[in-house]
């Protein structure tokens, strides 16, 4: 990158709340319906239909505002947003402008490079979304485009941060904090693909030595992490290519393209749209009391970073694991629930993040869905602690747990997978692999003690992996050496 310029980056995210009704009317909010079956007088903006807040937008918001060290405004204001195009009915989106519900947070983030460093929330708002265009593909629909109102009216909120960013892996740390955060909320799904959050990324670059920010382009509406990385490099480079040769960037709206990962006019400044913002007369000012924002306070869920604590502190795991288990807030409430059924949490560990993992994984699942639930799972690993099977069995009992969903301890009955304890068994197979092995045993007591390895590895394939390593390690050292 080119290294003559700092870069500035600003980060505006759209959430999509998880609320079971849209923001100013009781239709549904459900992904994936009917064009406009959920639709009504409100949401598809006819004359005369009046908006009622719905009460659990403002509480998601407060959430997400305490989350992220805001202040919580006791007064705030609703605003019309006036703009014209096909998928905003009412000619303008109700919004909050000058008086936002929170304000003045903070976001601490970690980069490899950067160390870490905390990045400022200039405010946080609510909003609703607009409709979508569908635009027509079959013969008799094609040069038509149609106007799908489902979404519109579904409660969004705006996290506008402050342009503190300087590289795009401080965008992209910025943003994985952000939706973890969301999601651990339970005020947003995370979708990325299906738009439940969205970003766009303002940036601009200026020489190290200047104090004022330089001309920033907004990039708009990129749905993915790799995709705002490779935005924001691309337009780095662009810009910094126009100060080289002594031009001045403009300010302007960018489209990615990431058919070829550049970024493109959308609109000039010249062409921004004056919204001509103004208090929405059909709906008072929204007051929320102290008893309010400490009622939600209280009951918060615990964020990342308490329950990445937790876990290296109550649980004695290494930061990684630890790291890697909350990394999906499903992920780590399942962790917790093994553990509370079976008290070795570093053993675990290794399971939920191996062999758990790995089969959502293949299967491209999310481990609400899994067969082996924490309970199962549980079962199976008290089976590996008691000596019942040994961590080889185990895998293969996992997998049969995970295609019939059986408990642990069925499977090792029905398929006679219980380790060999008794002594008596064991030796019989110890004596047989001595007999059959003259030369080794003679090289072993001839000082090659390594070879024990060997003997190890024929009694257990005898036993089919089924005997108790340690007692057959025991028996074989007794007899070798005797
Ligand atoms: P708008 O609503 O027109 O997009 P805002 O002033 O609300 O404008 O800014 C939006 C975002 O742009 C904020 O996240 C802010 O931090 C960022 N921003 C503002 N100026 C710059 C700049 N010069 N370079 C990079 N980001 C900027
Ligand atoms: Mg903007
Ligand atoms: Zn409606």
């Amino acid at each position: 990158m080119n290294s003559k310029y700092e870069v500035v980056i600003g980060l505006e995210v759209h959430v999509q709340l998880t609320t079971a009704t849209k923001i100013f009317c009781g239709c549904s909010t459900a992904f994936g319906g009917e064009p406009n079956s959920q639709t009504c007088p409100v949401c598809l903006g006819l004359p005369g239909a009046l908006p009622v807040l719905n009460e659990k937008v403002v509480e998601y918001a407060i959430r997400t505002g305490l989350a992220t060290g805001c202040a919580i405004a006791p007064r705030s204001i609703f605003a019309r947003k006036n703009y014209f195009y096909p998928d905003l009915p009412k000619g303008y989106q109700i919004s909050q402008f000058e008086l936002p519900i929170c304000e003045h947070g903070r976001l601490d983030i970690e980069t490899e490079k950067g160390g870490a460093k905390t990045v400022g929330i200039t405010r946080i708002h609510m909003e609703e979304d607009a409709g979508k265009l569908v635009h027509g593909d079959s013969p008799d629909t094609a040069g038509h485009s149609f106007a799908d109102l489902n979404r519109a009216c579904t409660p969004l909120l705006e996290i506008v941060s402050e342009p503190d960013m300087r590289s795009a892996d401080e965008a992209i740390a910025y943003l994985k904090k952000l939706h973890q955060i969301v999601v651990y909320l339970g005020v947003c799904d995370g979708s990325m693909e299906q738009g439940s959050f969205r970003c766009d990324a303002n940036v601009s670059i200026r020489p190290w030595n200047q104090k004022e920010l330089g001309t920033r382009a907004e990039l708009k509406n990129i749905n993915s992490f790799r995709f705002i990385k490779q935005a924001i490099e691309y337009e780095v480079e662009r810009q910094a290519e126009i100060l080289d040769e002594g031009g001045r960037v403009i300010q302007e709206t960018r489209l990615f393209d990431s058919s070829n990962g550049t970024t493109r006019s959308m609109r000039g400044k010249e062409e921004a749209h004056d919204y001509r913002y103004f208090p929405d007369p059909d709906l008072v000012p929204l007051v929320v009391s102290e008893e309010w924002i400490e009622r939600v306070r209280g009951e918060l869920p615990e964020l990342p970073e308490a329950k990445l604590e937790r876990f290296v502190r109550e649980y004695g795991l290494p930061r990684y694991d630890a790291e890697v288990l909350c990394a999906d807030r499903a992920v780590a409430d399942y962790f917790d629930a093994v553990v509370e059924r079976h008290a070795n949490p570093k053993a675990c560990a290794n399971w939920v993040m191996g062999e758990v993992k790995r089969r959502l994984n293949e299967e491209a699942i999310a481990i609400s869905s899994a067969p082996v639930s924490a309970p199962l799972l549980a079962g199976l690993l008290a089976r590996i602690d008691d000596n019942t099977i040994s961590g080889k069995i185990a895998k293969t009992v996992f997998e049969e747990m995970w295609k019939s969903g059986e408990e642990a301890d069925a499977i090792i009955e029905e398929k006679g997978l219980k380790q060999v304890t008794d002594t008596g068994a064991i030796e019989t197979i110890v004596d047989a692999v001595i007999a059959a092995n003259p030369s080794q045993v003679e090289q072993f007591r001839g000082g090659k003690e390594k070879l024990i390895g060997f003997f190890v590895g024929q009694v257990m394939k005898e036993s089919r992996g089924k005997a108790n390593p340690g007692t057959v390690n025991e028996l074989l050292m007794k007899k070798l050496k005797g």
